[in-house]
């Protein structure tokens, strides 16, 4: 049985009935989320409110959670907290984009349908990194030893630029 969250839905009737959906969405079976980030887990949930402006059904989602991403500078595994609330115009043809008042954001439904996965992932996919990373470099795994490559990093080209400048100085003396 296919989960709630993935069940096209009309979103016309929706807005007649000024319907809210409370929602539990897991995160890692989300294919546009999934194939946008090396590694995505974790939930959100959320309720959407459907109704109508401008001449368009238009979703009130709000959405909260957290999702457990690859950092990709260590590779272990960050949390990111997930807090939106975001005001959907659903639109049935690309063109009705340009319509779309500024504050509304606009998403496609197809044949007048939508999922509150498709939603919930719309959102995500610009709310979340694209490249996720731990917010300090000290954060990261010890593995990945950062601090002393840093040090080493900083001595040895010191070391090779002052040899040529030397020789430099060196040549303009004669
Ligand atoms: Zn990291």
């Amino acid at each position: 049985m296919s989960p709630p969250w993935s069940k096209p839905l009309d979103v016309d009737r929706l807005a007649d009935g000024e319907a809210d959906i409370d929602f539990a969405v897991p995160l890692a079976e989300l294919p546009r989320l999934r194939s946008q980030l090396a590694s995505v887990d974790g939930m959100v949930r959320g309720r959407v409110h459907f109704t109508r402006e401008s001449g368009f059904v238009v979703a009130d989602l709000s959405l909260s959670g957290a999702a457990t991403l690859a950092c990709q500078r260590c590779l272990q595994a960050m949390t990111e907290p997930v807090n939106s609330s975001v005001r959907v115009a659903l639109i049935t043809t690309e063109a009705d984009a340009s319509r779309v008042p500024e504050h509304l954001e606009p998403v496609l439904a197809s044949g007048g349908r939508v999922t509150v996965g498709e939603l919930v992932e719309e959102e995500l996919l610009l709310a979340l990194p694209i490249v996720p990373l731990h917010a300090q470099a000290s954060d990261c795994a010890a593995s990945v030893d950062a601090p002393a490559n840093v040090t080493t990093a900083s001595h040895s080209p010191e070391q090779t630029t002052q040899r040529p400048f030397a020789q430099l100085d060196k040549l303009l003396k004669r």
